[in-house]
């Protein structure tokens, strides 16, 4: 069966390539209260029904008045005809040389145009005068209007595109739709995904370990890393190395979920069947990709489904579903232009070996040096089985293709861990 296979090595991001090219995004939408709808992907652009704010108001806490009495000549003097507060308007109109007091968020009486900071006035009795050291601000190249007012519709337009389909609905989101009165939200419909682990040392916590076994620890990192809203996750648990246990097991998975996540079982060894099974129940489009750690990543499908078989070390696990699988959940998901975590470029301290020909992802730590400048270096020992050096990791080094050992003082690219749920 093996042979059978495509063997070609490709770059990280021909990898990619390949795998966006296979991604179809769910098309099912479902209608949720707006708090669910938090970290799922809109599914219909939305509109502003009306204009935001809907209506002018003050910016500030002061006095509203007609901007224009600014250009008389002194004493800038104004009389309080009234209060606005906010939710409680004046009900009357400001006139010239006349002002109300206005609240933050109060509406703009009828005539007024501008208001005062209280900060900025001086009381007498039941006048206010604009102090002289402030007047320019509000009198500069004769614009006298429109000073500490959010005019109506500023932050939206009525039938304004305020999000578009295929957005992940973020805090800010949420605060958006409610300001628009809006409570149900159409969203695609949760991606299921279902994983387990082969390995015939894998124990469970809880089970003693005897000699040549080991916890399984990759079923925690990826529910850690598949814990995120708008995921249902299947834990299907540790699947022995044998090829009928494997296939069941795919067969099972392939039903319930939109994407497979296998770990182990996809290199060269006698034990290794993933690939096999892949190769007889669907496709494998390919498992090799020039890169340190995760070399072996069989991708591939099972009917619409689609298959991570990732390598067993707990790393390399992480590595790859970072590097590939998240960006692949994300469109399948239905998120539009959903991108692998950008890079940013920043001088490393420590020495790197680096075989060139390949990607490496060396667990970093950025930090800001004394100058505030930002520097990375990396976390100690970087085999691919060494997860305690992951978990002192904030970000990984990317050390790219045709780039040889590092020397201190180079300058690296670095994905920082943030957004990396
Ligand atoms: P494999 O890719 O199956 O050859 O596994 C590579 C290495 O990762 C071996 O040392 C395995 O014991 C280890 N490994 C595989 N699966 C897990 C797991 N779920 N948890 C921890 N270590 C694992
Ligand atoms: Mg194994």
């Amino acid at each position: 069966m093996l042979t059978t296979l495509p063997d070609t090595q490709l770059s990280v991001t021909e990898a990619r390539t390949r795998i966006m090219r296979e991604l179809a995004p769910i098309m099912e939408v479902e209608r949720v209260g707006i708090r669910d709808s938090l970290g799922r992907i809109l599914a219909k652009d939305i509109f502003a029904p009306f204009d935001v704010p809907p209506y002018t108001n003050s910016a500030m806490d002061g006095y509203a008045i007609q901007g224009i009495d600014l250009l008389l000549e002194k004493p800038r003097a104004f009389t309080v005809i009234g209060t606005a507060l906010a939710g409680k308007p004046y009900q009357g109109s400001v006139g010239t040389n006349e002002t109300v007091q206005i609240m933050t968020g109060a509406v703009m009486p009828t005539g007024a145009d501008t208001v005062l900071m209280q900060e900025h006035v001086q009381w007498n009795a039941d006048t206010v005068r604009l102090l002289p050291e402030y007047v320019p601000r509000y009198t500069k190249n004769q614009n006298t209007q429109g000073h500490n007012v959010r005019q109506a519709g500023e932050d939206l337009a009525k039938d304004a595109l305020v999000l578009r389909a295929g957005k992940r609905i973020l805090p800010a989101d949420l605060g958006l739709l409610a300001s628009l009165g809006i409570g149900k939200v159409d969203v695609k419909r949760r991606l299921r995904v279902a994983f387990f682990c082969t390995g015939n040392e894998l124990r469970s916590i809880g089970e003693p370990l005897e000699k040549g076994s080991i916890y399984d620890s990759n079923r925690y990192t990826l529910y850690g890393m598949l814990s995120q809203s708008g995921i249902q996750i299947h834990d299907l648990g540790v699947v022995a190395d044998e090829h009928p246990a494997i296939r069941d097991t795919l067969i099972k998975a392939s039903a319930i979920s939109d994407v497979i996540i296998a770990t182990g079982g996809v290199s060269v060894g006698e034990a290794d069947h993933v690939k096999a099974v892949l190769g007889e129940l669907g496709q494998v489009h390919f498992w090799k990709i020039a890169m340190k750690p995760g070399h072996p990543l069989a991708f591939g499908q099972i009917e619409s489904t689609q298959f991570f078989g990732l390598p067993g070390n707990p790393v390399a696990v992480m590595v790859s579903f970072y590097q590939f699988v998240q960006f692949a959940l994300a469109h399948i998901a239905g998120e539009y232009d959903p991108q692998p975590v950008p890079t940013q470029r920043v001088p490393c301290l420590s020495h790197l070996p680096k075989k060139i020909g390949r990607t490496e992802f060396v667990r970093g730590i950025l930090e800001s040096n004394s100058k505030g400048q930002l520097t990375v270096r990396k976390t100690g020992n970087q085999g691919s089985g060494i997860l305690h050096s992951m978990s002192l990791a904030n970000c990984f080094i990317v050390l790219l293709q045709e780039q040889a050992d590092i020397e201190p003082g180079t300058l690296v690219e670095v994905q920082i861990f943030k957004g990396m749920i």
